[in-house]
Formats: structure tokens, sequence, C-alpha cells
């Protein structure tokens, strides 16, 4: 008999810091999405919470400081859980090196000093690109683990793990998972738990496969159906909160076939995400394996397309 994944539900609002909309109503979208976990924690007793940056964090904290407070109280209470341990969910590939070390640098610092706890996670559920260095940048900040989902919407190469160490520059190690869910704003559906199963590639390493849930990209997260729909069907201590998925997890050396990758990755999508100038600096930074396949579909094409001088 095969070896079945197990999806343990995770909810999570995804909130663009910087998308569609100006900042005035990100800020709004941070101060209604948490104002409202709040509310569903307090109802729904199996209810757990978590959020990435810092800075969505320190906007709350200026600007609602009423909704903070009961933010930093269910933080306290256990229930709603900072991750990611950056400034911001960050690009990987036009920031410098020292950017980098900046954003977990203060992001720790900020979730450390405000509601004492030290995210061992990096979240990057939407980023487009995986810079060499990072391995290293996040074992330095105190964190052993990485999540990332974006390279499920490659539409050249198919990523072959979910599960799988990723070996940066120096050889520093993270443990990374990508949900087999390919998604970050999951509804809670049955047909979605169905698809993490089915689509776990790493079974021989290991089984766990997560499912995050909750409205997104603007906020939201989880609605009072989502949570009705999910905890009918599982028991009370198979509700996954972050810390249980981090206690769960193995040590980043510990699995003995994990998979193992080296250098950058880059999403290949259809859909460019930099200019072609902003490519040329990625590759002038060394991430040549990341942009490579951007250039062969995207930069030659448009040199090709380029008027000619005479
Ligand atoms: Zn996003």
């Amino acid at each position: 008999m095969g070896r079945f994944a197990r999806v343990p539900p995770l909810t999570i609002s995804h909130i663009d810091t910087a998308w569609l909309w100006r900042y005035t109503q990100t800020q709004q979208k941070i101060a209604r999405s948490f104002s409202s976990q709040v509310e569903l924690i307090k109802r729904y007793p199996q209810h757990h919470f978590v959020a990435s940056s810092a800075q969505q964090y320190h906007w709350l904290e200026e600007l609602y400081p009423t909704i903070y407070r009961s933010v930093q109280e269910q933080v306290k209470a256990g229930r709603f859980h900072p991750v990611g341990g950056s400034w911001l969910e960050h690009d990987c590939l036009l920031p410098s090196g020292e950017s980098l070390c900046r954003q977990y640098l203060y992001g720790q610092r900020y979730f450390q000093t405000k509601f004492g706890v030290r995210c061992k996670e990096a979240w990057l559920p939407d980023t487009f690109g995986y810079a060499s260095q990072l391995p290293q940048i996040l074992r330095l900040a105190g964190i052993d683990y990485f999540f990332t989902q974006k390279l499920s919407w490659n539409n050249i190469n198919v990523f072959p793990h979910s599960t799988f160490r990723w070996i940066g520059l120096d050889g520093s190690q993270v443990l990374s998972h990508m949900t087999p869910v390919d998604s970050y704003n999951a509804q809670a559906n049955f047909s979605e738990v169905v698809k993490g199963v089915e689509n776990a590639k790493t079974l021989g390493s290991t089984d766990q496969c997560l499912l995050l849930y909750g409205n997104g990209d603007g906020g939201g997260g989880p609605t009072s159906g989502m949570l009705e729909k999910v905890n009918p069907s599982v028991q009370p201590s198979e509700v996954a909160d972050c810390d249980s998925f981090n206690d769960s997890k193995p040590q980043p050396m510990s699995i003995p076939r994990c998979p193992r990758l080296r250098s950058a990755r880059c999403l290949t999508s259809s859909k460019p995400s930099w200019s072609r100038r902003q490519m040329v600096r990625a590759y002038q930074h060394g991430e040549e394996s990341c942009t490579l396949s951007y250039i062969v579909e995207y930069v030659i094409p448009a040199l090709i397309r380029l008027p000619s001088h005479h």
C-alpha cells in the first residue's frame, strides 16, 4: 500500500503590502483582516492564525493601537502567530545581499521586541525569485525552515519536490516546503485536500504537506464558513498551528533521503515580472541559473523586436 500525504490545515490571510492599491488601503486591509481573525479566535477555540511581515504589524501598532493590543494578547495566548521573521514578504532577485540581511535583522528584532518571539521559518509564498545566498542569511538569522508556493506557477519546468533541503552558496541548508496544494489562498475545499495528497512529490522523505487556507492577496483570511468546513472533519489534535507544524518537522539535517538543491530558483511564468533592465541587473548579481529562462523567453524575443537604427 502506498504512503499518503497528510495535509494539516493552517489559516492565513495573505496581504500584498504593495500591489494594486495604495498603502493606506493596505493598512485598512491589515486592520480588517487582523481584527476579524481575533474575533474568530475568540469564537472558535481551535482556530490558530498566522501572519507575516513586521511592517504590517508596525502599521497596525501606529494606526490601530486597539486592534494591535488585541493581536498582542492573542500572540501571548499562542493563538495568533507571527511568521517569516522578515520586515516584508520581500523580493529576492533585485535587493542586494545587505538589503536581504536587513529584512531579517529588522523583522526578527521587531517580533522579538514586540511579541517576544523569534520566527523559525522564512515565509515567502508569493515571491517570484529565490536568491542563492538566502539559505546562508536565513540560518544566520536563526531560521531553519523555508516556505514558498510560487514555483508551482512555472510553465516551463515542473518543480520536482514538495519538501527539500535548499543549499546556499556557502553550504548552509534550510528545510524547505512548497505546498503541493499549489495555493496560499485556498478555500478549505475537499478538492484542495485531495490535490495536496495526489500532488505530494516527496513522500519518500516526509508525508507532511501544508494546506494554507483563507482569503488572500487583499487579505481577509478564513471565514467562519471555512473554519466550520475544516473543523468537523479534523480531530482537534490534528488541527495544525504553526508551532506544532514546526515541532513536528524534522531538523534540517535529519531527513536522510531528502532531495538537495543548490543555487537560485526562479518562477518561469508566462507573465514577465521584471523589465529587461531589472533582469540584466539580476543577472549581474550572479543569478545566472534563475534568469536564464527569462532571458531565453523574454529578453531575446524583445531584442529581436527592437526597432533598427537605420
Ligand atoms: Zn501576494
